[in-house]
């Protein structure tokens, strides 16, 4: 079993129930359903497909919806325009648009685009740059032209856009989300801690919020977005078209660090195997671009259209199964960040002392007593997200009664969820279960030592202050 995680995009190559089942044997922990694609009677079938996979196979599989957000667009045009280096254009809302002018779907776009900010179309392929404004129109001049075909994006980096961060659409669509129980939503476009904090309280703790990271002001205040996120995602597609592109690895770098620092899942997505849409096997720079993802201390890697909409989506998924195995069977994680544990830093972030201790302790104890694994108890799974990022070298067993934690911390590095079903909640049961799965999966031996931590008085939230050595 691996300890990175694997997220797979559902879509039309992955629509099929016999398809999710292999998918989920093939190790997905976490499937995506995409928003800004898709009926949703499509996103229906894939979440039943999916829970169904799950149970069949007796593994926890976590659901991401992910919002579509305020992703703007250029609306309908006729027919696909040339447009070449120098020509002048006129941007205008889609409902009054007419004749020459490129509609969008920001009616705002006027009122706060400036003079020489950057408008970039279909992922940056197209550049045009603003000439002035007049009403609710835009005049622009083609930098860098092309063919632009309808419901291209536009990404604007140098202007901070104020439309709201749940349109109408991702309202609904949260609303559906919560009914069908998922387990994470996905925020797109994120731009302030204050757009997290919003969705945090619609969801009312129902399901995790990851919060993408795909914009260059989420960029400059992505410590305070972390204080406020469950998770986030470093969303390469918007953020390479935001961002000039050869800063997205650095970005990344930073993200996945503070990420960990935070104690917050981090995924890492986006064309990691995009060459196998159309072929059978990765190029070896997609490889070596999934390896590198998992050593910088991404707690899942993720594909998008690979399983989506590509040709081959089992074996892309076999691709970053293989790949993760190599790498945790190298060693090489196990000289990871170590830096973040390393006393004498500045105590770290997303929880109190106390916890941190606690997790670090624990964490500690089980590499000095050389235990086979590490024992969490844990009713929301904060506290084995928090040990998690401590990236212990053996597996976490968190031992939950909540389904729902039991499914989320599927998506989480190093965690093997154990729903405790039909066990006494109380410190000692739900010990001695724990304990009694460390053995059944022949991860560690009778007599052996492992840390085991709670809190106490038990099953309260945010009383995690207790850690124990014990023996299988
Ligand atoms: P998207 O997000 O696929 O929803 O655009 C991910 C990204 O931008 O990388
Ligand atoms: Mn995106």
């Amino acid at each position: 079993m691996l300890r990175i995680k694997v997220v797979c995009t559902l879509g039309p190559a992955t629509s099929d129930p016999a398809t999710v089942l292999a998918m989920v044997r093939g190790g997905m922990n976490l499937a995506r359903v995409n928003m800004s694609h898709g009926s949703r009677d499509d996103h229906r079938r894939s979440i039943e497909a999916v829970r169904a996979a799950a149970e069949e196979v007796g593994r926890p599989v976590a659901i991401l919806v992910d919002l579509a957000g305020p992703k703007i667009r250029v609306g309908e045009l006729a027919e696909p325009r040339v447009l070449n280096r120098g020509d002048q254009v006129i941007m205008a809302p889609e409902e009054s648009a007419t004749g020459d002018e490129i509609p969008t779907t920001y009616a705002a776009l006027s009122e706060e685009i400036k003079a020489n900010d950057v408008v970039l179309l279909d992922d940056g392929l197209l550049e045009l740059r603003c000439k002035g404004t007049t009403g609710d129109r835009t005049r622009l001049e083609v930098v860098r032209g092309g063919v632009l075909k309808s419901r291209k994006g536009i990404n604007l980096p140098t202007v901070n856009v104020k439309a709201p961060s749940l349109t109408e659409k991702d309202l609904s669509d949260l609303d559906f989300a919560l009914e069908q129980q998922v387990e994470y939503i996905g925020l797109s476009f994120v731009r302030r801690p204050e757009d997290v904090i919003d969705l945090k309280l619609r969801v009312a703790k129902r399901a995790l919020v990851v919060a993408k990271i795909e914009k260059v002001h989420a960029l400059r205040a992505i410590e305070e977005i972390l204080a406020e996120t469950d998770a986030v995602m470093v969303a390469r597609g918007d953020l390479g078209v935001e961002l000039p592109f050869e800063r997205v690895p650095l970005a990344q770098k930073r993200i996945i660090q503070l990420a960990n620092y935070y104690g917050r899942p981090v995924i890492t997505a986006t064309q990691m195997l995009e060459s196998m849409i159309e072929h059978a096997r990765p190029t070896r720079a997609e490889v070596s671009d999934v390896a590198n993802a998992i050593l910088d201390g991404s707690d899942a890697v993720m594909l998008s259209g690979e399983t989506a909409v590509g040709k081959y989506p089992l074996q892309a998924l076999d691709a970053l199964v293989r790949i993760g195995t190599e790498i945790e069977r190298s060693g090489f994680l196990e000289r990871g960040p170590r830096y973040l544990t390393r006393p004498g830093l500045r105590t770290r972030g997303g929880a109190s002392r106390r916890e941190h201790a606690i997790a670090a302790a624990t964490v500690d104890s089980a590499r000095q007593i050389g235990a086979p694994a590490v024992i969490v108890i844990t009713r929301s799974g904060f506290s084995a997200r928090l040990v998690s990022s401590y990236r212990p070298a053996v597996p976490v067993f968190a031992v939950t009664t909540e389904l729902a934690t039991y499914r989320q911390l599927a998506a989480v590095w190093g965690v093997r969820p154990v729903l405790a079903e039909g066990v006494d909640v109380t410190y000692e049961a739900l010990s001695a279960y724990g304990i009694r799965m460390v053995k059944e999966t022949g991860v560690g031996e009778a007599g052996a030592s492992v840390a085991i931590t709670a809190g106490f008085p038990f099953h309260e939230p945010g009383s995690t202050n207790n850690m124990r050595l014990d023996r299988l």
